[in-house]
C-alpha cells in the first residue's frame, strides 16, 4: 500500500534556504458555520486600508521586527539586530478568509511589495485561496497576469446538501465550473481541497466526493478532517437536524478508500492530508513540513525564521492601526530553543511519506535520534504504524490514522 513520494517531494531534504511568504487576507462573503479561522465579514473600506496595511508591512523589513529590537536565549544563537538585507523567497501564499475577494490589480500590487523586498525567484510559486463563488474565467485570467501561478478552490464538497449545511456559498455545479475557468484561464496548477466526515456523511457519499474531484482532474488535493470547535454553530445545527458524524471505524475506511482512489487517479500522497501529481506537490506547505523559514504578513499571521517564532496581532482593526503607525504588531514572540527545534523537525518530517532521513535529522540537530526516542518508537513499529526503510523512518498508511499517537512520542 505504502508508495514513494512523487518526486518532488524531498526525501528528508535539508531546510530550504529559500524563504516562504504567506500572506493572510481575513475578509469572507459569509462565515461557514464550522469556521474557526482568523476572518470577518467583507468591508469594501476596511479591506482598502488593510491591503496598504500589508503592503507597508511588507515593505517595512524581511524579519517583521521593528528596528533595534534583538532576541537573546541562553540555547538559541542571538539573532542579528535590525532589518536584515533582502532575502531569497521562492514561494508566495495568499490564504485566509478569502483572498480571492481582492480584485487582480490588488494581489497584484502585493505580489509587486513581496517582488520590491525580497528577491523573489522568477519561478516562486504564486497561490491563491479562492472561493468558486468569488471568481469567474475573467477574474482568473486577471490573477494570472498579475503573478499568481497556483489556484487552490476549497470546495470541500460536491454535494449541495452538504454544502448547504457547512454554509458555504457555493454549488457542487459552480465549483466544477470554476475548475474548469481556471483551466481556460491558463492555469496548469490547481489545488481542491475537500473536507471528510462531515455531519450526515456517510462512506458511500464521501466516495462519491472523491470521484468528483477526480473527474474535475485537479492538480493537487488536500483532504481535512471537519474538526468542530467548542461553541461552533454547526453543532447546533446539527442536533437540530439530527445530523450524526459517522463512527470513527467508517473515518478511517473514508481516509484509507479515498487515498487508494486518489492514487490509481496519479494523485500520488506525500503527505498524511495532500496529494499530487508528480512535480505538484505544494512548495510552501512543504516549508512547513521540512524545517523551513517562513515570513507571514497581514493579521493573525505566524512567522519562523533564524529560530524566532512570532505572531502577528489578530484583529484586522488592531493590525492596521499597528503597521501605519509604526508600532510593532507582533504580540507574540519566542525564540525556540535547541529541542523545540529537533521535536518540530521530526513531527512534522514524520508527516511526509518519504518520512525522516534519521542521520541528516540527527546531524542538523545534533542529535541521535534513534538513540534518544529508538525505545519508545519500538512498539509502533511492532505494531505496522512505522516502518524504517533504509536510513528513513515513516508512517505506514495504517499509521498515518494513528499519527497523533506516535508523533506524541516527540512532544
Ligand atoms: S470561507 Fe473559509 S475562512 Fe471564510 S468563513 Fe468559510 S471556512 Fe472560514
Amino acid at each position: 500500500m505504502e508508495k514513494q513520494a512523487p518526486d518532488d517531494s524531498p526525501r528528508s531534504a535539508p531546510p530550504a534556504s529559500s524563504l516562504g511568504l504567506y500572506v493572510h487576507i481575513p475578509f469572507c462573503s459569509s462565515i461557514c458555520n464550522y469556521c474557526n479561522f482568523n476572518r470577518g465579514l467583507y468591508d469594501e473600506a476596511l479591506k482598502t486600508r488593510y491591503v496598504a496595511a500589508l503592503r507597508q508591512e511588507i515593505g517595512r523589513g524581511a524579519d517583521g521586527r521593528p528596528e533595534g529590537l534583538r532576541y537573546e536565549s541562553s540555547d538559541a544563537a542571538p539573532v542579528a539586530q535590525g532589518f536584515s538585507p533582502a532575502s531569497a523567497a521562492d514561494t508566495v501564499f495568499f490564504g485566509g478568509g478569502t483572498p480571492s475577494l481582492l480584485t487582480p490589480d490588488e494581489i497584484g500590487l502585493i505580489i509587486q511589495s513581496c517582488r520590491d523586498r525580497f528577491d523573489l525567484t522568477p519561478d516562486a510559486e504564486i497561490t491563491l485561496e479562492t472561493n468558486p463563488e468569488t471568481v469567474d474565467r475573467e477574474k482568473l485570467e486577471r490573477f494570472r497576469e498579475v503573478g499568481v501561478n497556483r489556484i487552490s478552490f476549497g470546495v470541500q464538497s460536491f454535494q449541495d446538501d452538504e454544502l448547504k449545511r457547512l454554509g458555504r456559498i457555493h454549488s457542487a455545479s459552480r465549483a466544477r465550473a470554476a475548475v474548469r475557468e481556471a483551466r481556460a484561464a491558463g492555469f496548469d496548477n490547481v489545488s481542491l481541497d475537500l473536507m471528510m466526515w462531515l455531519p450526515g456523511q456517510s462512506v458511500e457519499t464521501w466516495l462519491g466526493n472523491v470521484d468528483a474531484l477526480v473527474d474535475a482532474a485537479p492538480d493537487h488535493a488536500s483532504l481535512y478532517l471537519l474538526e468542530l470547535y467548542p461553541n461552533a454553530p454547526l453543532k447546533e445545527e446539527m442536533a437540530r437536524g439530527g445530523w450524526s458524524l459517522a463512527p470513527d471505524d467508517d473515518a478511517a475506511e473514508m481516509y484509507l478508500r479515498a487515498m487508494e482512489r486518489l492514487e490509481r487517479a496519479g494523485l500520488d500522497q506525500y503527505e498524511i492530508s495532500n496529494v499530487a501529481r508528480p512535480g505538484k506537490a505544494s512548495r510552501h506547505n512543504l516549508k512547513y513540513w521540512t524545517d523551513g523559514e517562513w515570513l507571514g504578513f497581514g493579521c493573525g499571521a505566524h512567522s519562523t525564521r533564524d529560530g524566532v517564532r512570532w505572531k502577528n496581532v489578530s484583529a484586522t482593526g488592531d493590525y492596521i492601526d499597528r503597521v501605519t503607525s509604526g508600532a510593532d504588531m507582533v504580540t507574540e514572540r519566542r525564540v525556540l530553543s535547541a529541542n523545540e527545534r529537533l521535536e518540530e523537525a521530526l513531527f512534522t518530517g514524520l508527516r511526509l511519506t518519504a518520512g525522516l532521513d534519521l542521520e541528516a535529522v540527527g546531524t542538523r540537530h545534533e542529535t541521535d535520534v534513534w538513540a534518544v526516542y529508538g525505545e519508545a518508537l519500538r512498539p509502533f513499529l511492532e505494531a505496522g504504524w512505522l516502518m524504517r526503510d533504509g536510513g528513513c523512518l515513516r508512517l505506514t498508511r495504517d499509521g498515518m490514522l494513528m499519527a497523533n499517537e506516535v508523533m506524541a512520542i516527540f512532544v
